[in-house]
């Protein structure tokens, strides 16, 4: 990409010359569709991104690999890429703004397109900086990204769907998967209709996850978190709570494990946003987020 310059799934770095109307940052799902829209339009668009392969988090591949879909794939033709290029600065400009990217180059664009993803949102407990306690999508991008399974036996903690795909792909790869431990209620979203007959295939994408979860015999506790991990040197074991509706812990049980994955979901990397000055707001789930010019 220019995914016209492209080789092969991996993609070769092109010429970023002149400049753009438009510089999409972050080649995840988001940046690629705003890309190839803003590209349909007719824009001349450049697509940024650290990472030596697009995809972002969700479609993380190994080299050699290709995961977009092909019809994405095709929308990004006239698109320009460059991979392997971290974005550490922004100025505005006369005429819009020049873009700093590590490995020493400048981008100059009318208009930019924020697209540079989440970080795993954590909650503390005692034992959570010990080797071995990991971020749910810290595993997650170890298995996709390296084929690394992050432990032998691994207790996957926190609240949300994402969980459920983190333990099935353990378990697959090989890791013996302890418990998915869910602090809050998955039900309560059968209270919003609306939203559920808007998203009727995450429905079934969560049940396929359940069905894996149960292939592999792996016990899946709501209302159920990791509130201490133990160790020294590094993680021998944690103990769960069980939890009320106020998050009040009920009871306490001891499992042993060598490794704990955690995520409370994700909030915003608003890095770039709120260097350029961009209004700020605190979003329906408590993240905070980039608004406004
Ligand atoms: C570690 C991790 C793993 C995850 N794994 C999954 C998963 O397996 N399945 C799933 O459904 N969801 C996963 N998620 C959730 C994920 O956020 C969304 O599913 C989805 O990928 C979000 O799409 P996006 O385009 O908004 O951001 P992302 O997919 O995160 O893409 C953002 C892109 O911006 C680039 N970027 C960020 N900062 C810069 C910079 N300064 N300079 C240049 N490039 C930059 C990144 O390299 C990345 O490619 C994961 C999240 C995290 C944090």
């Amino acid at each position: 990409m220019s995914w016209k310059h492209r080789k092969g799934p991996d993609m070769a770095i092109s010429p970023a010359d002149g400049s753009y109307d438009i510089a999409v940052l972050g080649a995840g799902p988001a940046g690629l569709s705003a890309a190839a829209a803003a590209a349909a339009q007719g824009s001349r668009v450049v697509l940024i991104d650290a990472a030596p392969r697009p995809g972002g988090q969700y479609w993380r591949h190994r080299a050699g690999e290709d995961r977009l879909p092909a019809p994405l794939r095709a929308a990004l033709e006239a698109v320009t890429f460059l991979p392997s290029h971290a974005i550490w600065h922004i100025e505005r400009t006369d005429s819009g703004f020049t873009i700093h990217a590590l490995p020493d180059r400048e981008i100059d664009c009318r208009t930019v397109v924020v697209a540079t993803g989440a970080y795993d949102r954590q909650l503390p407990f005692p034992g959570w900086t010990l080797p071995g306690v990991f971020t749910a999508g810290g595993v997650q991008a170890l298995l996709k990204g390296q084929g690394v399974v992050a432990g032998n036996r691994i207790a996957v903690a926190g609240t949300g769907p994402f969980l459920l795909p983190v333990a099935a792909g353990l378990a697959e790869a090989g890791g013996q998967v302890v418990g998915v431990f869910e602090a809050g209620r998955p039900t309560a979203f059968l209270r919003h209709p609306l939203a559920l007959s808007r998203n009727v295939s995450k429905i079934f994408e969560g049940a396929g996850y359940l069905r894996r979860l149960r292939r592999y015999r792996i016990p899946f506790s709501t209302r159920t978190t990791v509130v201490q991990a133990h160790g020294t040197e590094s993680v021998t074991g944690v103990t769960v709570a069980r939890l009320d509706s106020n998050w009040t812990i009920v009871s306490k049980r001891r499992i042993d494990c060598d490794t704990v994955a955690v995520g409370y979901g994700f909030t915003p990397q608003t890095e770039i946003p709120r260097q350029l000055g961009c209004e700020m707001v605190v979003d329906a789930d408590g993240s905070l987020c980039g608004q406004g010019r």
